[in-house]
């Protein structure tokens, strides 16, 4: 592997890239890791060749093929980020700065290291998805070269790529990465089922190849026949999927690895269909085997037609039919249509980021990491229904989903209302299981409320999460409410305003919503009550001067900001609402080093969203910083605190 080597990969399906940024990039990594070897004893700067390399594969697009040329560089040596920024400008150096960030986890136990590193990776996509592909690369070239760790640091590694990595790939559509990542991971997890695999593999190999070369050569004869252009290969299996699937449907090796695969790739969707006509023609189809993921395609994307028949030797035989450009998606995944300028731009790509967007809306802190990774355990990997609205919207769940698993799935506050439901015309019980192809009206009621019991019989992670929410919110009321008022009001004063007037309960405005910073101004309502205005408030002008005209009893009190270095504050913003609106406000808030307790959202009127954030603040002008930075942000409409408290 050379630079030669990387520039002719790029060159393939992008002529165009000027390479002296590429070159660029090449010769400051090399410098920078001038002397470091990687533990085989190579020079260090291959890592990070073969991972911009991997990336080139992918066809990504310059930018990140320089980030992945960069990403060792910030860690490792002693480059800094603001060095990156002037040399290669503030696009590679924010995918440096995202892959280095999730390399830097503190590692404590196995498990919430995991559910940490997920979140990390996660949060650091969801500013730019660029910086999962520069880190997948990296994995796995890590991977390929783990034979020269230690036992102990090859299971660690292995599992994190198993349990973090290879789910995340496969959520992005990118099958090639992810079935390499899952089948390295297994040979350190699991040698000895490793290699016992591998034998029958290879054994099996040449008898499976001849039986794949006599279908194959019907098959073609039959579309050449028909006048269909198309090409027919034998499909490779990969090791990971033949032990998961012996897993899942406990049985041997034999009963898997002998079903011959063929993949059919043609030019249009018109011609997919035909063809399955065709296979079903030629050979018995075997029943409840046909698969139509091109009407409905999975949620990463994916695209084809599968079926399987009785094959002339008796034996079944898989087929998936697919075109070429569905073809690509399932190898590349979003990378595949991947556009060289305005990436978030595009349709697909967003699709491909509501999953991200659903897991941060879920998980609301830290606390709840551990049921984060349950949940990307399950969802990931489990066999998906479709299911339909009265009005044809498809929401796929889980198999075994219940009515109440749909009912959230559609919205969070049909879930919380449901109490029954009529499924293809009929009415049934909450606990109802769904099947593919139902047609499902929901029935609500307004004084609904979710129950413990639901527990029992949902399925999907987020029916789940949002009863407990639900359940942990009504538990919560009495207990706020017997709360000494007049103290917690108190400690609000003494965080954010100060006053002349001792003992006054102070309340931010809503007419103006004074940010920390702003000039303000307080006015007694009464008794010890004071309304808080910014001074150019409107509202409170006009009022002042129909006191005075009045000459009605009018008291104004000082009021300032007080600085207090560790106080927690509920931040509110309110935006329309769109894909991706509170990823982008929750790594808003991250970046300016603000840790934040909670996060919620909620819609509060069609368009409307409502986010609130508990947070640990660091004075006034850390406060003025994040409502700045947080207002900037398209879309957004009114920042503004309340609710204040020490801690
Ligand atoms: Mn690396």
């Amino acid at each position: 592997m050379r630079l030669g080597t990387l520039i002719n990969k790029i060159k393939e399906y992008n002529p165009k890239v000027d390479m002296v940024l590429v070159r660029k990039a090449y010769e400051f990594a090399e410098k920078a890791h001038a002397g470091q070897k990687r533990a085989s004893g190579e020079p260090f700067i291959l890592h990070p060749l073969h991972t911009a390399y991997i990336l080139a594969e992918l066809k990504l697009d310059p930018v990140t093929i320089v980030a992945g040329l960069l990403h060792d560089t910030v860690e490792d040596t002693s480059v800094t980020l603001e060095d990156i920024q002037k040399e290669f400008g503030a696009e590679v150096a924010s995918l440096v700065d995202g892959a280095t960030k999730i390399k830097r986890l503190g590692v404590q136990d196995m498990e919430s290291y995991h559910a940490e590193s997920i979140r990390k990776v996660i949060m650091a996509s969801a500013r730019d998805i660029r910086v999962i592909f520069v880190k997948l690369a990296d994995k796995l070239h890590n991977m390929r070269t783990l034979e020269h760790f230690r036992p102990e640091k090859q299971r660690r590694i292995a599992k994190e790529v198993r349990d973090v990595y290879a789910p995340i790939a496969y959520r992005l559509g990118i099958a090639s990465v992810k079935w390499e990542l899952e089948d390295l991971a297994m040979k350190y997890l699991q040698p000895e089922t490793y290699q016992t695999l591998s034998v029958y593999v290879n054994k099996s190999a040449k008898q499976r190849e001849e039986e794949v070369a006599r279908i194959k050569a019907v098959l073609e004869k039959e579309l050449i026949d028909n006048g269909i252009h198309a090409i027919v290969t034998g499909r490779p299996k990969h090791l990971y999927s033949v032990y998961r699937k012996m897993e899942r449907k406990k049985c041997c090796f034999e009963e898997i690895y002998d079903l011959t695969a063929l993949r059919v790739i043609t030019k249009t969707v018109k011609e997919c269909y035909e063809i399955i006509g065709i296979v079903h023609n030629k050979w018995r189809p075997i029943p409840n085997r046909f698969d139509d993921y091109i009407a409905m395609p999975k949620p990463n994307l994916y695209q084809s037609l599968h079926t399987a028949v009785v094959g002339p030797e008796g034996k079944p035989v898989e087929i998936q039919v697919r075109t070429e450009e569905m073809h690509a998606v399932a190898e590349g995944g979003i990378a595949a249509h991947w556009k060289y300028k305005g990436v978030v731009a595009d349709d697909k790509f967003d699709t491909q980021l509501d999953w991200l967007k659903q897991i941060l809306d879920w998980q609301r802190d830290a606390k709840d990491s551990k049921e984060l990774v349950d949940m990307l355990k399950i969802d990931f990997f489990e066999d998906e229904i479709f299911t339909f609205t009265p009005k044809g919207k498809v929401v796929e769940l889980l198999k075994g989903s219940c009515i109440v698993d749909f009912a959230y799935a559609v919205h969070s506050s049909i879930g919380d209302k449901c109490i029954g439901a009529k499924v293809n015309g009929k009415f049934v019980p909450l606990r109802s299981i769904l099947k593919n192809g139902d047609v499902i009206e929901i029935v609500t009621a307004s004084n609904q409320k979710p129950s413990r019991d639901w527990l029992k019989f949902v399925r999907t992670s987020k029916a789940k999460q949002k009863i407990r929410q639900a359940i942990k919110e009504v538990t919560d009321i009495p207990i706020a409410t017997i709360k000494d008022v007049k103290a917690e009001k108190k400690e609000l004063e003494d965080w954010i305003i100060g006053s002349s007037v001792p003992d006054a309960r102070i309340k931010l405005s809503k007419c103006c919503n004074p940010l920390p910073g702003d000039p303000i101004v307080g006015h007694v309502i009464i008794g010890k009550k004071v309304s808080v205005h910014r001074i150019d408030c409107a509202s409170y002008q006009a009022m002042k001067h129909k006191a005075k005209r009045s000459k009605a009893n009018y008291s104004e009190v000082g009021v300032f900001w007080v600085d207090n270095p560790s106080s927690i504050i509920e931040f509110y913003v309110e935006a329309l609402n769109r894909t991706g609106l509170f990823a982008e406000i929750l790594n808003t808030i991250i970046k300016t080093q603000t840790s934040i307790k909670s996060a919620k959202a909620k819609l509060i009127g069609p368009h409307l969203v409502e986010c609130r954030f508990t947070m640990e603040a660091r004075g006034v002008n850390h406060v003025q910083d994040i409502a700045r930075k947080v207002s900037k942000v398209q879309d957004v409409k009114r920042v503004y605190l309340a609710e204040v408290e020490k801690e």
